[in-house]
């Protein structure tokens, strides 16, 4: 079973079961089934508005017809999340900066860690900021992966001014003629005023270094949390203009279903996938891949008249 159809495993078993009816049906399929279909999609998380949108395209393109319903469903879904925006960790001609955030727990040191990996199995040299000084183990968990990972890391002591921790990455970076700069930052968010004031001081002291840093704002969410990310992103967005999301623990999620509305709703993409613990587990976004393994195309899910 590939990584993404085991990631996908809880939520798509919310729906197997009306999708295989409905494949059972096929040229018959009926209101009530569609209406079954509907409600799972629902139950993953799905906006209820995209999901009656979906079951009614699909009953249309199903009935009658040899149109594998999997096949259609996976189609309808992927159309849905619009065009990407892959990030290929491109040779930039200078130093890149990429400011990851995010709330505590969702998974932003650990991806850190991973976009440094992901970088360097690209030929990139990257170069981590320890920027979450708030938390007692932020600063020790990023170095640990930096040594694990054979990647530089640049950190303050706990408590220090994380503003002047991320000068001082992007600073070495620059110096170290590395091509992106990856820092982390703390997430607590007591307050949104709190929060703003944090993120835009921190943004501050990088444009002293270089004007236009950061050049990406990514944040990282926790797909098990379903629908609530959104509302957490938008905070976010508020105070530093995103330009990307990850979302992490999407093993273990049965709530995949609302990452179709989260870029729709914030006209950000969604550029990387957490699939694990480990470096290698993060993979880039892939629309098709993502729908077909929610869905669960089966082999002898072809029409009929196809099968040899
Ligand atoms: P932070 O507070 O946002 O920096 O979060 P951490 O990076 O410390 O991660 C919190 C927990 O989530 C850790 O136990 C990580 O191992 C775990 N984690 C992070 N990403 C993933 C993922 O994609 N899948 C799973 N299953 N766990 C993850």
């Amino acid at each position: 079973m590939s990584l993404w159809k085991k990631a996908l495993e809880k939520t798509r078993g919310l729906f197997t079961g009306a999708i295989k009816k409905i494949g059972l049906l096929r040229r018959k399929v009926d209101a009530e089934t569609l209406e079954d279909l509907e409600t799972a999609l629902i139950r993953a998380d799905v906006a209820p508005r995209l999901a009656a949108e979906v079951v009614g395209d699909l009953g249309k393109a199903c009935r009658g017809t040899d149109a594998s319903p999997s096949r259609v469903l996976v189609d309808l879904l992927a159309k849905s999340l619009g065009p990407q925006r892959p990030f290929a960790w491109e040779k930039p001609a200078s130093t890149r900066c990429i400011l990851m955030v995010g709330i505590n727990g969702s998974g932003k040191t650990t991806t850190c860690a991973k976009l440094a990996w992901l970088a360097k199995q690209k030929g990139r040299k990257a170069i981590l900021g320890a920027g979450d000084t708030f938390r007692a183990a932020g600063t020790e968990q990023l170095r640990l992966w930096a040594d694990r990972l054979g990647v530089e890391v640049v950190s303050g002591r706990q408590g220090s001014d994380a503003a002047a921790v991320a000068y001082d990455a992007l600073d070495a970076a620059i110096a170290r003629e590395a091509d992106y700069v990856i820092i982390d930052t703390a997430g607590r968010m007591h307050t949104k005023a709190h929060l703003m004031e944090e993120l835009r001081k921190l943004t501050r002291a990088l444009k002293k270094r270089l004007p236009d840093a950061p050049h990406e704002v990514w944040i990282v969410l926790d797909a098990s949390i379903g629908q609530n990310a959104i509302n957490q992103a938008r905070v976010f967005h508020e105070a530093v203009p995103l330009t990307g999301i990850v979302m992490s623990k999407l093993d273990g999620s049965s709530k995949a279903g609302f990452i179709f509305s989260i870029q729709r709703e914030l006209n950000v993409p969604i550029l990387f996938m957490g699939l694990g613990e480990q470096a290698p587990d993060l993979s880039p976004f892939d629309p098709a891949e993502f729908c077909e393994a929610l869905v669960g195309v089966e082999e002898d899910d072809a029409p009929e008249g196809a099968k040899s």
